[in-house]
């Protein structure tokens, strides 16, 4: 009797010590993933991007820049497109929408520079978008391009320009890309060729671009639609001064670092439930280096 009673205490001891155990592991083991979770948090609130479920892994989010000025009837249908066409795609991204304005003459490559500036610590990829055009095809991937760059717009499906270099229209690259080129030359006023120069930026860092597979984006020049009444919206194609000789070069000096600028204004807001974010920006000009900055006439 007195065996027995003596077994039944050793197992009722030894039970109780196993669930003593067992309850401090899991309770340590709770604390430890709080505190893994508690970093992330952390993480997160510093540099303003969010993680997956997986904390380890990134979540991308794309800067939709959007240079602008005076194209009010292009913008009211581009910003519900493209949130929706992103959405569609389950692509994280936030509508930035540049506003030049000052008095001087467009400057489209220096607005994407200020447009990398308001975007760097929320997105980690950015599309240089042109208003007036839509992406009409589900297959164009804006997904993040990791490694290369992505011409979206590319000559075979743009419905105007078709040389082998071009990289105008709609462009996709990551910011750490972007500041190693130094964004765009800020030389280029009036309409055109500031792309092209790009190209050529890219082509001496030995950046790959790539663009839609033909073989599954197989909608040709129906690909976009481009919203561009050639009348009502005339191209500032005029050259003063120097300013055709130093289009054709180059340029080596001004870029992102050197963009100089006033954020006058910022709001939010919706178009058709739309979200985007307007930028007031005046430019300002160094009329030693690039007097056709202003119209002389
Ligand atoms: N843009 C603008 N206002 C202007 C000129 C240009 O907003 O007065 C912007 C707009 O995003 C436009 C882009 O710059 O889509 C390219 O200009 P444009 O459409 O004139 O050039 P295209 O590619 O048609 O030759
Ligand atoms: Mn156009």
């Amino acid at each position: 009797m007195v065996t027995i009673r003596w077994s039944f205490v050793k197992l009722l001891t030894s039970t109780l010590l196993l669930c003593f155990f067992v309850t401090t592991f899991l309770l340590f083991s709770w604390l430890a993933k709080k505190h893994v979770s508690g970093e992330a948090n952390e993480v997160y609130d510093q540099i303003g991007q969010s993680f997956t479920n997986n904390p380890k892994e990134w979540k991308h989010k794309l800067a939709v820049l959007v240079p602008f000025r005076d194209r009010f009837e292009e913008l009211m249908e581009f910003v519900p497109h493209i949130h929706s066409f992103l959405n569609n795609a389950s692509i994280e991204h936030h509508i930035y929408i540049i506003n030049q304005a000052d008095k001087l003459r467009f400057n489209r490559a220096a607005l994407i520079n200020v447009g990398y500036k308001l975007s760097v610590l929320d997105c980690d990829y950015l599309v240089m978008h042109d208003v007036d055009l839509l992406p009409l095809n589900p297959l164009l991937d804006y997904g993040y391009p990791e490694g290369y760059v992505f011409h979206v717009a590319a000559p075979n499906l743009h419905p105007l320009y078709h040389y082998k270099t071009f990289v105008g229209g709609i462009l996709i690259l990551t910011h750490q890309d972007y500041s190693r080129l130094n964004g765009l030359s800020n030389r280029y006023w009036g309409w055109g060729r500031e792309d092209d120069e790009f190209y050529v930026r890219m082509k001496e860092a030995d950046i790959i671009v790539k663009r839609p597979d033909i073989e599954k984006v197989k909608t040709g020049n129906k690909t976009f639609r481009h919203v561009h009444d050639r009348v009502k919206r005339p191209r500032d194609n005029k050259r003063y001064g120097d300013q055709k000789k130093s289009g054709g070069h180059r340029d080596r000096i001004t870029g992102l670092q050197s963009v100089d600028y006033t954020l006058t204004e910022r709001y939010d807001i919706t178009i058709h439930k739309a979200p985007a974010t307007v930028y007031n920006i005046e430019l300002a000009c160094d009329r030693s280096d690039t007097p056709w900055c202003e119209n002389p006439y």
